[in-house]
């Protein structure tokens, strides 16, 4: 089946999933969206209080953000794919339970084997976590680890995984977002490197 097609079913499997509380408060479930053609992929934490009302994922204030540093790396939402660890929101946007996280997680891997990514970007400490934990390479926080590229495997596949913050840290750190900005050049660098842009 072709990659979009395959997309399109997983995203309609999440619009009506129930498998896990957060259905009970979500207004809108967000697969996430981008090109079933891909060469990145990035994946972000959970919705906020403006995905769950749009079902698209980073349409908030961090996704202004992310727009600007997605164009840094010569990158837009036409060319890469973006997702998130979870689909629904957490109230309040508390943090994710990991039951959450195991019983939502099968999704984001069915988008990451139908993609078949060159680069995923991690953006956060859940996500690289996560996928730290599925290519068995030690996490020690995101300060440590972004702005590093690993070539490693994860679901029986080839990839590099590169982290950096959440795009949501530069709301109320200088500091993060001046680091968000140079990694994204990083990646630039690497994506040209490896001739996928
Ligand atoms: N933060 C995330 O991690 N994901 C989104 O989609 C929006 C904000
Ligand atoms: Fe289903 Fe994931 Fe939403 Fe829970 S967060 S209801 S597992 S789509």
């Amino acid at each position: 089946m072709p990659k979009k097609e395959l997309l399109d079913a997983i995203a309609g499997e999440v619009i009506v999933c129930r498998k896990c509380k957060l259905w009970e408060t979500r207004k809108k479930a967000v697969p996430g969206e981008g090109s079933p053609e891909s060469q990145v992929m990035l994946i972000g934490e959970a919705p906020g209080y403006w995905e769950d009302v749009k079902g698209k994922p980073f349409v908030g204030a961090a996704g202004k953000f992310l727009d600007t540093l997605l164009s840094e790396a010569n990158l837009s939402r036409q060319n890469v794919f973006i997702g998130n660890i979870l689909k629904c929101r957490p109230p309040k946007n508390r943090e994710p339970q990991p039951n959450e996280i195991k019983t939502c997680t099968p999704y984001l891997e069915r988008q990451i084997q139908t993609i078949q990514p060159k680069i995923i970007v991690t953006l956060g400490n859940y996500s690289t976590s996560y996928i730290f934990s599925k290519a068995k390479i030690p996490f020690n926080g995101i300060t440590q680890a972004h702005g590093k590229f690993h070539k490693t495997s994860i679901l029986d596949m080839q990839v590099t995984v590169f982290p950096t913050f959440h795009p949501a840290a530069s709301l109320y750190s200088a500091r993060y977002k001046k680091q968000l900005i140079q990694d994204f050049r990083t990646l630039k660098h690497e994506l040209a490197q490896e001739e996928l842009i």
